[in-house]
């Protein structure tokens, strides 16, 4: 597994609709492999594959401790409810700004071994991961569903702790 950059806002690759994964093979687990190690090397709990410059509809997620894993052709198949949090994204370094998500988010997509998988959340940084991931491979970013550029806060001017939340 090796660790790749990261590309930030302003790379054409993050606004680009990705691609439908039409075959697993040994490239597709690479990446995901790459992903994973990418994902958790920058402490994150969620890694699109845009967001290594492959644009591919693949994402990662994890849980510090927790098993990471990856989604193949992932889409969110139901969300009730919302909440205001607090979002940043590993493309967008340094800036972190509140936003409204689904309270509930189901997702579906395909594991590695090609099988149709569901996973649903409430209520937990999960549910915002599905959600954020998979406006990665829409070429969407969390910046866009702001209500305003106002809102966005940079980290700096944050206390530490604030600072400290994981970015997907
Ligand atoms: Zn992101």
């Amino acid at each position: 597994m090796t660790v790749r950059p990261i590309r930030y806002l302003g790379d054409p690759v993050l606004r680009k609709p990705a691609k439908k994964v039409r075959r697993i093979d040994d490239s597709i687990r690479r990446l995901a492999d790459d992903m994973i190690e990418s994902m958790i090397a920058a402490q994150g709990v969620g890694l699109a594959a845009p967001q290594l410059g492959v644009s591919l509809r693949l994402v990662v997620f994890g849980l510090p401790g927790e098993e990471p894993w990856s989604l193949i052709n992932p889409v969110i198949v139901r969300r009730a409810g919302e909440r205001r949090l607090d979002e940043g994204c590993l493309s967008v370094p340094g800036y972190r700004a509140p936003l409204t998500r689904s309270m509930r988010v189901t997702i579906k997509g395909l594991n590695l071994d090609g099988k149709e998988v569901r996973f649903r959340e409430e209520d937990s940084v999960l549910a915002q991961a599905f959600e954020h991931e998979t406006d990665h491979v829409n070429g969407t970013l969390y910046i866009d569903r702001l209500d305003s550029k106002d809102d966005l806060v940079k980290l700096s001017d944050l206390a530490p702790a604030a600072a400290d939340q994981s970015d997907t």
